[in-house]
């Protein structure tokens, strides 16, 4: 067989691979939006099913060889190259896992994700205590499976961001600790901002409509994507030519439809921009998940929480909701929206401060996966971190330790994504000005055009060819690093009280 040949071979197998991931992907997507709920558990084993059939399809002796062989050709393009050597890092990694180990995770998550539910409806943190135990020790396990340099947890780090360190991570949190403190020691010493006008009844129709009209500003496509309901707003994609927004509406809080929509969106919109002939290639699939949550990030803070967004749409928005916003200006809707104020719940914190909730997780992993603490430890940690670092008493552990969901899924090390990815959309958008700035006379329209442009550009196109440090050399001239979104903070909350 010709090097061709041989290419077009791997390149069919993995796109027949991702039309069972992507499959299996539409039925979840169901599972959280219309399944009727007696369909539980038949969907639980035909997901089973869809996720054992990719499996067993990704780990082929056949597959194996081919990429090995492929690997060690000279007459592939640089993409093609790109995408053997990462199939064949991913196809020896999923070798790594025994099916006895994927078995016995698999179950304990289920189980952690039962008790996580009862314990936090019972607010009872003893009933997820055991679960967590029991998790911690076989992510010990995969960190070993997997292999790491000086750090268990660099294993784990390195599933969610590819290239990411403890020791990188220490450094970035420890200057954005830093910087973030006398931030919002300034901002307490300013008058209370006032942020009622948000908690009026804001009908669900109208908020849906405005949510469709949101995301076609910012250039979302309705012709290879659509918004549904669901009870926690998530993306998600069956290639870029299917790419699923959710969003949920409460009419007594304006801002939690909005925002959430505009993150999405964001999402939603790295999704859609990669390219589709790289369906099921590593070239077809997003970076790392700081660099998704920058996507987001971007939109939602840069662009949706901007003075500039609103003082262009906000006619726009009263004519909308006359009775609730007629009596508001521009400015204290901006104010309004952007209120910081230190709080309990991580989704619903305010840019400033959510970090520390991001800061907080990331430092009790660290203790548990050096087995320094063990998992009844963590309330009590908690608690003092939170008075701590955000001034909060923690009323129960249902609304302190118990609030995220992502230990019982086993997903240590995706926490501190979160704030890398805030950290590297402020690195983006930098560029993007400065770039911006001196090119176009002033149009906004045109400004949200460009940038969807610009990322597309810069970010999308890439897929996994980039991982985050790469894409942030590439365009900003260095590493990730934290004085964007430190510099970003000081001029929104401080330039102008
Ligand atoms: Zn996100």
């Amino acid at each position: 067989m010709t090097t061709k040949q041989q290419y077009d071979q791997y390149k069919t197998t993995m796109q027949k691979i991702a039309d069972v991931k992507y499959s299996n992907a539409l039925l979840q997507w169901d599972q959280e939006t219309y399944m009727p709920t007696g369909a539980a558990n038949v969907r639980a084993r035909q997901l089973a099913t869809l996720s054992e059939i990719a499996h067993e399809m990704s780990t082929t002796a056949n597959l194996g060889d081919l990429l090995t062989d492929l690997l060690s050709k000279d007459d592939l393009s640089a993409e093609e190259k790109f995408n053997v050597k990462q199939s064949h890092e991913d196809y020896f990694k999923q070798k790594k896992y025994t099916s006895v180990f994927v078995r016995e995770l698999s179950e304990a998550t289920s189980a952690a994700f039962n008790n996580w539910v009862k314990a936090r409806n019972e607010d009872d943190f003893s009933l997820f205590e055991n679960d967590l135990n029991k998790l911690i020790e076989l992510k010990l396990q995969e960190a070993d499976l997997l292999g790491y340099q000086n750090h268990p947890y660099n294993a784990l780090l390195n599933e969610y961001d590819k290239g990411a360190t403890v020791a990188q991570n220490d450094l970035l949190f420890e200057a954005l600790k830093k910087g973030l403190i006398p931030i919002v020691e300034k901002i307490k010493a300013q008058p209370q901002v006032n942020d009622d006008f948000l908690k009026q009844h804001f009908p669900k129709d109208q908020q849906w409509q405005l949510g469709i009209e949101v995301l076609k500003i910012m250039g979302y496509d309705f012709t290879t994507g659509r918004q549904d309901i669901a009870a926690h707003p998530f993306t998600i994609n069956f290639g870029s030519t299917d790419v699923r927004v959710t969003t949920r509406i409460d009419e007594n809080d304006f801002s939690n439809m909005l925002f959430s929509c505009i993150h999405e969106g964001g999402h939603a919109l790295y999704e859609q921009g990669l390219l589709d002939e790289n369906y099921g290639l590593p070239m077809g699939e997003y970076s790392s998940l700081v660099v998704h949550e920058s996507q987001s990030r971007l939109w939602e803070n840069h662009m949706g929480k901007s003075l500039e967004f609103w003082q262009h749409y906000y006619l726009e928005l009263v004519k909308r909701f006359p009775k609730q916003l007629q009596q508001v200006d521009v400015n204290s809707f901006y104010k309004g929206i952007n209120k910081v104020i230190p709080s309990l719940i991580r989704t619903e914190a305010d840019e400033v401060t959510y970090h520390f909730h991001v800061m907080i997780r990331y430092g009790i992993e660290k203790l548990l996966l050096t087995k320094q603490i063990k998992a009844k430890d963590i309330p009590a940690i908690w608690n003092e971190l939170y008075k701590n670092l955000l001034g909060v008493i923690v009323p129960s552990n249902a609304n302190g330790c118990l609030q995220d969901v992502h230990w019982s899924h086993g997903s240590f090390g995706y926490f501190s994504t979160y704030s890398m990815g805030t950290m590297m959309a402020a690195q983006l958008f930098q560029s993007f000005e400065n770039q911006y700035e001196s090119n176009n006379e002033y149009n906004y329209e045109n400004k949200i055009r460009k940038i969807l442009f610009w990322l597309r550009e810069n970010v999308h196109i890439f897929g996994k060819a980039k991982n985050t440090n790469e894409l942030c050399i590439s365009i900003s001239g260095e590493n990730l690093n934290v004085r964007y979104l430190l510099d970003y903070l000081t001029k929104k909350y401080l330039a102008h009280p």
